[in-house]
């Protein structure tokens, strides 16, 4: 079986003790590509590095919604493009779980990325906690030229009907294998197979059995076996899928 896990934070100081020896480990295990994705400037120059060090790995740069407030200049994640291993631009996107969010930064922060991502010719990688109705209508206003993903799909059935309409793909992650899972089954009930995206969102959202442990690539069998239970096809189907769409988005050959 070969996996491609688009989303995953090796950058995250759960892995210094033992990043490069899990990195080395992935292929052997399956994991054939990883996505590695930026949060700040610092990360997303880390995700760059890995990119780098690793032919497997790729990166996405990008500052994300709960990371605005150290003001970095979006003009900063700008100059580390155009990069051969640079495929998206994310994770960037919306999130209103914390009383204390600045809205009106979130979504100046988000149009400024959404606007980059057309400007250099690139997919996005979209974030959305609490904040589906303001992503929507963001992601409505301003058109993708390459698409994208919402990562880690957590809304209703409706909404994901309106992401799907617009084009985009949905990401799913080890909270699929919960037991309290039921909203995102009934996506994935209805999900096309075409616009299904697997992800970690590694060191977190560890699925079942190891949930509360620190996530890797190598877990999402768990998320793929999920899928193939509910779409009642082969887990080697879904994990063919999941990397064809993957490579389709991001334009990995
Ligand atoms: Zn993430």
């Amino acid at each position: 079986m070969d996996i491609f896990d688009t989303h995953a934070h090796y950058d995250d100081k759960a892995f210094d003790e033992d990043r490069y020896e899990l990195l080395d480990a992935m292929a052997k295990n399956d994991v054939k590509y990883i996505i590695n994705q930026g949060t700040d400037v610092e990360t997303s120059k880390f995700s760059i590095s890995l990119a780098e060090k690793y032919d497997y790995v790729y990166a996405a740069v990008g500052i994300h919604p709960e990371e605005i407030y150290k003001e970095e200049s979006v003009t900063e994640i700008k100059k580390l493009i155009p990069h051969e291993k640079i495929v998206a631009i994310g994770e960037i996107g919306l999130d209103y779980h914390y009383d204390n969010t600045n809205k009106e930064d979130q979504l100046k922060y988000f149009i400024d990325q959404l606007n980059l991502a057309n400007e250099v010719n690139l997919p996005v990688v979209v974030h959305s906690r609490d904040a589906q109705k303001d992503t929507l209508d963001t992601l409505k206003a301003i058109k993708i030229n390459n698409s994208g993903v919402i990562h880690c799909f957590s809304g209703s059935l409706e909404s994901a009907k309106e992401f799907l309409k617009l084009g985009y793909y949905l990401g799913f992650d080890g909270p699929i294998t919960f037991k309290n899972a039921k909203n995102a089954l009934e996506v994935l009930e209805y999900m096309p197979l075409d616009k299904i995206l697997i992800e970690t969102d590694a060191p977190y959202l560890t699925p079942t059995p190891f949930r509360g442990e620190r996530n890797n690539s190598m877990y999402l069998t768990y998320v793929i076996n999920k899928i193939a239970e509910i779409k009642k096809i082969l887990p080697e189907e879904v994990a063919n899928i999941t990397m064809n769409n993957a490579k389709t988005l991001f334009k990995i050959n």
